[in-house]
């Protein structure tokens, strides 16, 4: 048997979970209800136990057993109170099943006692344990076992009680036997049935939990490998840049977005300078490293509206809306100065790293990216063949569409 249906298995006599910690859970889960059902049921019970005063009073007169009566009568509503109340305000599962027997017996030794004080009224009191054994079935949630062992004490203490002062006969005996019997049986059955409805509801909803839990964590898996798909898409693995095509994404969007607001936009293209020299001295993995510095300053000089991406190898490409030549070219310069300023190890020396810029900017509602970027890598070739760590402007504004950029 899986285990999940192990702990939600039932006992066919008890009613109750198998599982021990699951009854235990059960319990707690209905806890609240079962304190109010069970101090309502057993106030209302006393008060009818008591209100049988009337009828001793009319059977007894201002009797001694009268008196006797009415003492037993009080106590037993009293106790029976002080335990609803009890269990209403502080009562719960914690307290084990003593609490909810104490009124059930205190109920069964009530009524027992009625035989000797008013043996000659056994006809009515056979009623009584009747109904009072249905109530115990029904009217006590919960609690099959307790109920059983208080109605099975209160039958049998009734019967003795019956042949030993009201002088019960045995074919009398024998059909309150039956009687009772009957009545037992038909409220055990009643109670058992509805525990176990009751346990399999709450089983079929822990279960329909369960499997909402495991939906839960299932989609919660599934977004996180999109996440993890999504950024293997737009990012670049060695500098966590934004890759060549979701830069060129982002920035037409930006682009478009500037020309539609009439701003100026400007781009840069950076090109770390001697890269290869730094790969041929100290190996490409120090290179690697000298590349995500260069990519975190770069990122780190830039405004939270501009976007930056890695167009390939040690080149750098960034976006920059609402911007015109004359501000693109203090962000570049300010760019270029902070790698100039980059540490690097011990043992790389003196070596100070540095970049060139080419910028390229437009006003115009005409220009696209590729135009921009051509003319942006033009610069930067210019800044090259001028000496390196530079930025190098644009004079003119990028007016219209160019050929796509051809590999370098
Ligand atoms: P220049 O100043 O003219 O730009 O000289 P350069 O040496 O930077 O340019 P060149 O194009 O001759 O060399 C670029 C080098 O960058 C060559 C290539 O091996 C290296 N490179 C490109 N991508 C990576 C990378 O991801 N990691 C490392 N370590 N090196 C890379
Ligand atoms: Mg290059
Ligand atoms: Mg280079």
């Amino acid at each position: 048997m899986p285990l999940q249906k192990q702990q939600y298995q039932v006992h066919r006599l008890t009613g109750q979970f198998c599982d021990t910690s699951r009854e235990l859970m059960y319990r707690r889960s209905i806890q609240e209800s079962v304190r109010f059902e069970f101090s309502f049921a057993v106030s209302v019970a006393a008060c009818v136990f008591g209100m049988f005063a009337i009828a001793d009073y009319y059977l007894l007169g201002l009797t001694r057993e009268f008196y006797l009566l009415l003492t037993m009568r009080i106590v037993i509503v009293s106790v029976c109170l002080l335990v609803a109340f009890v269990i209403r305000h502080w009562g719960g599962n914690d307290y084990g099943a003593w609490l909810h027997a104490l009124p059930l017996w205190a109920f069964a030794t009530g009524i027992i006692l009625i035989v000797p004080l008013r043996p000659e009224s056994l006809s009515t009191q056979i009623t009584a344990v009747a109904v009072a054994t249905m109530g115990f079935y029904l009217l006590i949630p919960n609690r099959l076992t307790v109920v059983t062992a208080a109605s099975l004490y209160l039958n049998i203490g009734f019967l003795v009680a019956a042949v030993l002062f009201a002088g019960l006969t045995p074919i009398g005996v024998l059909l309150l036997t039956v009687l009772l019997g009957m009545s037992n049986v038909v409220g055990f059955f009643a109670l058992l049935r509805l525990e176990r409805l009751q346990r399999k509801q709450y089983a079929m909803l822990y279960e329909e939990r369960d499997q909402n839990r495991q939906l839960h964590n299932e989609i919660a898996h599934r977004e996180s490998l999109e996440e993890q798909l999504r950024i293997v898409a737009e990012r670049d693995a060695l500098t966590n840049l934004n890759n060549r095509g979701h830069f060129i994404k982002l920035a037409k969007d930006l682009l478009q977005h500037s020309q539609s607001h009439k701003a100026p936009f400007s781009l840069f293209m950076i090109d770390v300078d001697h890269f290869k020299h730094i790969n041929d001295t100290w190996g490409h993995s120090h290179g690697d490293w000298v590349l995500t510095k260069i990519a975190k300053v770069c990122a780190e000089s830039l405004r939270p509206t501009d976007v930056i991406g890695r167009f390939g190898g040690e080149e750098f490409v960034v976006a920059l809306p609402d911007t015109s030549s004359g501000d693109a070219q203090l962000v570049a310069e300010r760019l270029k100065k902070k790698v100039a300023e980059l540490s690097l190890t011990e043992e790389m020396g003196k070596l100070r790293p540095s970049v060139t810029v080419g910028v390229a900017a437009t006003d115009s509602e005409k220009a696209d990216l590729e135009s921009l970027i051509k003319r942006a890598d033009e610069m930067l070739y210019v800044g090259k063949r001028g000496g390196r760590n530079q930025v190098v402007v644009c004079s003119d504004v990028v007016e219209a569409p160019a050929s796509p950029v051809g590999n370098k």
